[in-house]
């Protein structure tokens, strides 16, 4: 038996275990879950719903041990209440969304273009679906994927990051009042992530570009759909426009929720020169009067970083954008404090692309400012990276904004605010280059994914005989 420790963010300390599931283990479950499957997707769309309304239930009732177990691993109270409640109204709204798109789905015989035949199309879900999920919102990721893909008739394998295990033991409790849902959860690593896509049938990944490439990989060895949620650089153009003060505000909020460790952070911010310094006044003082959550965790902004070296990550490419001439108008410095890791919200100028912090992922609370003369170049720039998340705009309506952002090279676009991607639900949106692959987890095609069509094809004709493919009949 092997076991694995977790740290607690806030003291340092590797103060939780839990034991690593075995080969043996996670064949086991999928076994168990491919035998219960059939019976699942036979229940049908109305009474599936039925059953995830029953599990949202459960999860309400638990809220209080789940939200505790969530707030260890991550050092943070209010954001681990914010997603079990997420959880929640996840599977109210599939529940209630899915029967309808299942049963709207077109079902009728038409003929088809080739004369002589008629088609229509059959629905099944692949049978086990798999998901493997990062730690930086550990109930909302483990889920957000396996809620449709329970909806659509799969039965569903998910495997939580190593980073922040605590909620799988509550959640286990609350699985035991709903025992026809199909869902169950293995432990551990790479290799239990790697191990997990040998036995779905269908995989959703999210984590970071790195992983997203090996899972892709092995994906392809097992011929399975790889669906890649990856990381980000999301810009936001500010144009000479906007409000300085209403600007600097939706930035810094953009960028620093959940410490910065949100794939849609903002994480480079454009501003035309003629409002720069009104904005860059106003982002450093509201920087400035965000408070981290220490020494009591219930009181202040943003809380610890999840995973230690995420701290060292960021100091680093602090540090390299300061030696290269950018200048730190807040914060700045990594703390250790009580074993616990923290930035305050650091906002730079004078940054330049070559920088590491303008090309690499941060996931910190970091707000490189680039003051620009030609909105043409901001938008080059904007598109300059690896990555195309999401991006954003604000200025001074939102027809200029939109046009704008029709030129960002981002699966989506938040005009007039920044970082909308993860306030709405039914927003289909596609990643763009590094950021992922893939069918949209939002929107309805965040369930048809799951649904392979079949297709009837009806001979309503002759049958054509052997003759017609006898060779010089027609020379
Ligand atoms: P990560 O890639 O290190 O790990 C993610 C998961 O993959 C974990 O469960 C891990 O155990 C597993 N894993 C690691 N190596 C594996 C392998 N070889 N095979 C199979 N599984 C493996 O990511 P992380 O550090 O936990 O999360 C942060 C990253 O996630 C950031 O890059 C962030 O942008 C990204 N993210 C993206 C989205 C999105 O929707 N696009 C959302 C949240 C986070």
């Amino acid at each position: 038996m092997t076991v694995m420790s977790a740290r607690n963010p806030r003291t340092g300390e590797l103060d939780y275990e839990f034991v690593v599931s075995s080969r043996a283990d996670i064949a086991a479950e999928a076994a168990r879950l491919r035998a219960a499957q059939p019976a699942w997707e036979a229940l049908g769309p109305e009474d599936r719903a039925q059953v995830l309304l029953r599990f949202a239930d459960a999860v309400e009732a638990a809220a209080p041990q789940l939200a505790e177990a969530l707030a260890i691993d991550t050092g943070r109270h209010a954001i681990a209440a914010i997603e079990v409640d997420g959880l929640a109204r996840s599977l109210r709204r599939w529940a209630e969304r899915g029967p309808a798109l299942i049963a709207g789905l077109d079902r009728e015989a038409k003929p088809s273009a080739s004369p002589g035949f008629e088609i229509r199309a059959d629905y099944t879900a692949f049978p086990l679906f798999g998901a493997i999920a990062p730690w930086n919102f550990p109930i909302v990721l483990s889920h957000i994927d396996a809620v449709p893909a329970l909806m659509a008739g799969c039965a569903a394998l998910v495997k939580p990051s190593e980073v922040t295990p605590r909620f799988v033991e509550p959640m286990l409790e609350v699985l035991a009042q709903v025992p026809e849902l199909p869902l169950a959860y293995v432990m551990g690593g790479a290799d239990v992530g790697q191990a997990l896509i040998e036995e779905v049938d269908y995989i959703c990944f999210t984590g970071s570009t790195a992983t997203g490439k090996k899972v892709a990989e092995a994906a392809a060895r097992q011929l399975i759909p790889a669906n890649l949620e990856l990381g980000g650089k999301d810009p936001m153009i500010v144009t000479a426009n906007a409000d300085p003060e209403w600007a600097a505000r939706i930035a810094l909020r953009s960028s620093i929720v959940a410490t910065g460790q949100a794939c849609q952070s903002i994480e480079r911010i454009f501003v035309a020169r003629e409002i720069a310094e009104p904005f860059l006044a106003a982002l450093a003082d509201a920087a400035k009067a965000v408070a981290i959550t220490f020494p009591d965790p219930r009181k202040g902004h943003i809380g610890p970083f999840i995973f230690p070296s995420q701290g060292q990550k960021v100091q680093e490419q602090i540090d390299d954008a300061l030696a290269r001439g950018a200048r730190v108008l807040s914060g700045g410095r990594v703390e250790n404090l009580d074993g616990g890791v923290y930035l305050r919200p650091t906002v730079m100028a004078d940054v330049s692309s070559d920088m590491a912090v303008m090309q690499e992922e941060t996931f910190g609370p970091v707000l490189p400012v680039t003051v620009f003369d030609d909105l043409e170049q901001a938008v080059v720039q904007a598109n300059n990276t690896d990555y195309g998340l999401s991006a954003a705009v604000l200025a001074g309506s939102t027809a200029e904004a939109a046009k704008i952002g029709m030129q960002l090279e981002a699966g989506a676009i938040s005009l007039q605010d920044g970082a909308l991607t993860s306030m709405v639900s039914d927003a289909t949106n596609h990643s763009r280059k590094a950021s992922g692959l893939g069918p949209s987890r939002m929107g309805d095609e965040g369930l048809l994914r799951f649904l392979r069509r079949r297709a009837i094809i009806i001979q309503t004709g002759e049958a054509l005989p052997i003759d017609a493919y006898r060779e010089g009949q027609n020379s």
